[in-house]
């Protein structure tokens, strides 16, 4: 074979490596003629269509490790974690447009310096700006050496703010998401002259994607803190709807439905079950003599001091003005007269202390014991418990009446 017919074919096999994606090939290029020279030429491009290919595999890995951020905080530490293998930053910043398209605020900043001047929440109008006219062209800035910008422009507040932060250069992306703008990236540099044309290209390929993740990250994570606060409203509500607002305890739907409950716990377990009726004597006077106010601090002391003696799994509920219903599960004859006991003792023994007055209250209780409650309801309980309270008042007050039922 002649010379020239060998160095065709070395060619052929070279070509043929590249088209299988083996860009690391060497075309003979060592003569110093037309042949040698395409060589070079041919060198220089399987050198550029490796990069090329380098390039496109790192760009597929950065927006695959972004999209596994879920919430805007995540996608933006992931973008600055996985951006570094394409452009040189020693900070990013995120801004984010306010709902009128005219403001941009500064969201989020990671940095490797040692202090942020721009920080979080900085507000700037863009009308008119040098950012807007990066939204409005759609397309990516470099600005390679900041200080001299500064001195042209020494209005510029964000400028200053990121120079004295020690930046020397700053690439700025748009972020357009579905044709609408969304916000802004910034990539700063300590050194000048750090962004070139390849990182423009770079913004091509991959800024479409990275503005959606954006703009879909934020509203995630806006849905997801409404979600939060529903739920504490949710809850706030079912609270106001089962308690009593003044004390705090359970209003008289709830207690009674609570009574059903325990009621037909007792029937399942065969176990008995009992309820207070209370009821604070002579109330009426507290208020008549000290005013309404007096009446509700008793009424929350009462309510207070009665739950706190109660256990962890009775349930004590307001059921009507200063009338209080108490249920006892698993409770026979013995404890529940105890209980009811223990309840006036707690209200008795210490006086209530209204506007620096001490108030002597007292209550009377009568309890219904259930021991089989089998075929009982909750109405006949209840009036029973209501009958031993009458008997307490006409007694004298201040007593507990007891009754099986
Ligand atoms: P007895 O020992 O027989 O129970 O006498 P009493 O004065 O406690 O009974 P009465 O039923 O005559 O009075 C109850 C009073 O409670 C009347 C009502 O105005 C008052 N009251 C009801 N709800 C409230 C409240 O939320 N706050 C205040 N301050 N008073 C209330
Ligand atoms: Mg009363
Ligand atoms: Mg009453």
């Amino acid at each position: 074979m002649s010379t020239s017919g060998k160095l065709i074919s070395e060619y052929r096999i070279a070509i043929q490596s590249l088209r299988d994606g083996k860009y690391d090939v060497a075309f003979p290029a060592d003569e110093n003629d037309e042949i040698g020279k395409l060589g070079h030429d041919l060198n220089e491009l399987a050198r550029a269509l490796e990069r090329r290919f380098d390039e496109a595999a790192r760009v597929c890995e950065i927006s695959e490790e972004i999209t596994a951020g879920l919430f805007l905080d995540d996608v933006l530490n992931r973008l600055y974690d996985s951006f570094r293998k394409i452009i040189p930053y020693n900070r990013i910043g995120c801004a984010l447009l306010n709902n009128e398209k005219n403001e941009a605020v500064a969201y989020w900043t990671k940095t490797d310096a040692p202090q942020v001047l721009l920080k979080a929440g900085f507000t700037a109008s863009i009308t008119g700006s040098s950012l807007w006219q990066i939204i409005e062209t759609g397309q990516p800035r470099i600005l390679n050496d900041l200080e001299t910008y500064l001195a042209e422009h020494p209005a510029s507040v964000t400028t200053r703010l990121i120079v004295e932060e020690g930046m020397r250069s700053s690439l700025t992306w748009p972020l357009i998401a579905q044709g609408k703008p969304v916000g802004l990236l910034f990539f700063s540099s300590r050194e000048k002259n750090a962004y070139q044309n390849v990182h423009q290209d770079i913004f091509l390929k991959i800024a479409g994607q990275i503005s959606l993740l954006v703009e879909k990250s934020r509203l995630y994570q806006q849905m997801s803190e409404l979600n939060g606060e529903l739920i504490l409203a949710q809850r706030e509500l079912r609270h106001q709807a089962t308690h009593d607002a003044l004390t705090g305890i359970y209003n008289r739907r709830a207690i009674t439905e609570l009574l059903e409950a325990q009621l037909a716990r007792a029937r399942r377990h065969n176990q008995p079950l009992a309820v207070v009726m209370l009821d604070v004597d002579l109330f009426k006077q507290f208020n008549d003599t000290y005013g309404h106010h007096a009446g509700d601090a008793v009424l929350k002391a009462v309510s207070t001091r009665m739950k706190e003696s109660l256990r962890e799994y009775d349930y004590i509920g307001r059921y009507g003005g200063e009338e209080f219903l108490v249920v006892l599960g698993d409770a026979g004859y013995d404890m529940a007269a105890e209980t009811a006991e223990r309840l006036c003792r707690a209200v008795r023994d210490e006086a209530v202390v209204f506007d620096g007055k001490p108030l002597d209250v007292t209550i009377s209780a009568g309890v219904a014991v259930a021991e089989n409650p089998t075929g009982l309801d909750p109405d006949k309980i209840i009036s029973a418990a209501d009958k031993e309270l009458y008997t307490a008042k006409s007694n004298g007050r201040n007593r507990v009446e007891v009754c099986r039922i």
